[in-house]
């Protein structure tokens, strides 16, 4: 291997001398697994030429271990940058020959507490594999396997394509694709997971291998996916751009109008779960000094695709509500990210050393009662100087047509049925006490909400969850799901080799 930077050569010198005379509290130096400098050099030799490994110290490293939410972060003591799919395979080759555990990094927005159980191990960063190219049927792309979605959007864009990709600009691609994917289009074409044509996965035994339709692992890469390999390329499917239009409203309420705005969003827009394909319901509680500076205000998001204004259809009942204010706006689909506040350098996306829990849950439509009860809640506890005032309730109420036309069964995604996917996300900084207090807020308002919603289980979302939440609850409650969830893991991962992001419990 043809080490790249200096900063990398100088701190290869300074992992071998703190493995030599300091043992790390990460690595189990009694039993004689933590790798020797030649063991290193060894790893080094089968990568490829543009592979790059960073050690702690380096600002390499710290740029590419620091994440979205520092909540029980995943700790390892190095970051392996594969340049080549191979290179992804020698890697985890390498950590089962010595013993330890690996992670893939990928747009480091995953939040689940499950990842702090890694404290030590190698990081697989897939920054390096990125890119998308429009196949020569033009119905796939084959997709880099750490392409970030906003990456995804703009290249196909600029081809006149347009796929399901989850709708924030700062994730990757395969991060929420696997736990399903929840984006703008799916109302027309499923979840992201759904448009899979085929992939390579790197398994728990370092084999590089082709996943597809043939393969019983398919049905489990379709929402349970991070348990099983780290994708190193997919292809997808792709559709051409039917309409380049887009428009939005975005209408702020104060709080004491809670029960009448989703009284509306239920009669006017989910109906029954029967959204048109064309129109996004969100909404955010938040502290919005500007349009209310004692108390957190909703801010409602309705948007609609192929039009230049919202149809007032949609927007009226909204507007005899007596709003604080209603603010249009129309572009692209390329705007829907600013116009929602998750671009990259939006708030939501920034990597600023907050901790960010959520806790999700899944609903057919809104409880009324509930939402006024999770509001009284809610707002004190986030007002003001409180610690959590930066956080946001999010209410996201996509078109689900798509989502509710692929059998419920195909796939390890669960929750299709569902209309709503909501979950107060919980924002502050580290300080003594607070992640008690920041989960005990988050569970009593999705409590709120489950006990209204007359479910025997909570359905989460795995890319949502917190880290609390049962199996069950990820995956689905029915046992045959768990079982086949449960088989496929003894079979593929048996020693457990992806088990940090939501793992499957009990195979
Ligand atoms: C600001 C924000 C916006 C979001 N918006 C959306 C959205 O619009 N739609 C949606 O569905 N979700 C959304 N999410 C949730 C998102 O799905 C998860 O946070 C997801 O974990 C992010 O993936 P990542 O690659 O960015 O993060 P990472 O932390 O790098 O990845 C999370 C986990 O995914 C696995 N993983 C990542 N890449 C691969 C790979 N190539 N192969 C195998 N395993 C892999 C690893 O286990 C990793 O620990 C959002 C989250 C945030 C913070």
């Amino acid at each position: 291997m043809h080490w790249l930077t200096l900063e990398v050569l100088t701190t290869i010198g300074a992992w071998a001398f703190a493995v030599a005379s300091s043992p790390s509290p990460g690595c189990d130096f009694h039993n004689g697994l933590c790798p020797r400098d030649n063991d290193w050099e060894a790893l080094g030799a089968k990568l490829s030429d543009t592979a790059k490994i960073y050690y702690p110290g380096s600002s390499g490293f710290k740029n590419i271990t620091t994440r979205w939410s520092v909540l029980e972060e995943p700790k390892v003591n190095l970051v392996v940058v594969p340049g080549t799919e191979d290179d992804v395979a020698e890697t985890v080759k390498f950590a089962n020959k010595m013993q330890l555990p690996f992670l893939a990094y990928n747009g480091v927005h995953g939040a689940i507490t499950s990842l702090g159980k890694m404290d030590h191990g190698v990081g697989i960063s897939m920054s390096q594999l990125s890119g998308v190219k429009v196949n020569a049927d033009g119905k796939t792309a084959t997709i880099a396997g750490g392409t970030m979605s906003k990456l995804v959007t703009d290249e196909l864009w600029a081809a006149g394509k347009q796929t399901v990709t989850g709708a924030c600009e700062c994730v990757s691609l395969l991060g929420p694709a696997l736990g399903g994917g929840h984006g703008w289009l799916q109302g027309h074409h499923g979840l992201v997971a759904d448009q899979f044509v085929s992939m390579k996965v790197v398994l728990a035994n370092g084999t590089l291998t082709t996943v597809d339709a043939s393969s019983d692992l398919w049905w489990a890469m379709k929402g349970a996916g991070h348990n099983f390999g780290i994708v190193t390329s997919l292809t997808t499917k792709v559709y051409d751009i039917e309409h380049t239009d887009w428009a939005i409203e975005t209408i702020t309420f104060s709080g004491d109008k809670v029960e009448a705005v989703y009284q509306a969003a239920n009669d006017h827009i989910i109906k029954n779960g029967t959204q048109p394909v064309d129109v996004v319901n969100w909404s955010y509680w938040m502290n919005n000094a500007d349009a209310d500076p004692n108390n957190p205000v909703i801010v409602m998001y309705i948007i609609q695709e192929g039009v230049k204004a919202v149809d007032s259809i949609y927007t009226k009942p909204f507007h005899d509500l007596g709003p604080i204010s209603v603010s249009p706006d129309s572009g692209t689909y390329k705007d829907l990210a600013a116009w929602t506040g998750i671009t990259n350098s939006s708030p939501p996306c920034l990597k600023i050393g907050m901790a960010n829990p959520r806790f999700p849950i899944y609903l057919e439509s809104y409880n009324v009662a509930a939402q006024k009860k999770v509001w009284d809640i809610y707002a004190p506890a986030v007002r003001g100087s409180s610690p959590f005032n930066n956080s946001i309730f999010m209410f996201e109420g996509y078109s689900a047509e798509g989502v509710h036309a692929v059998p419920h069964d195909s796939t390890a995604f669960a929750f299709r049925s569902e209309n709503l996917l909501v979950a107060p996300l919980i924002n502050y900084f580290p300080a003594k006490g607070l992640d008690k207090k920041a989960a005990d807020l988050g569970q009593r308002l999705r409590n709120v909400l489950f006990e209204a919603s007359g479910r025997d289980e909570i359905g989460a979302y795995v890319n949502y969850a917190q880290g609390d939440e049962s199996t069950e609850q990820m995956y689905g409650s029915e046992k045959w799901r768990r079982q086949r969830l449960s088989a496929l893991k003894k079979k593929y991962d048996p020693l457990g080799r992806f088990s940090f992001y939501a793992p499957i419990l009990g195979a």
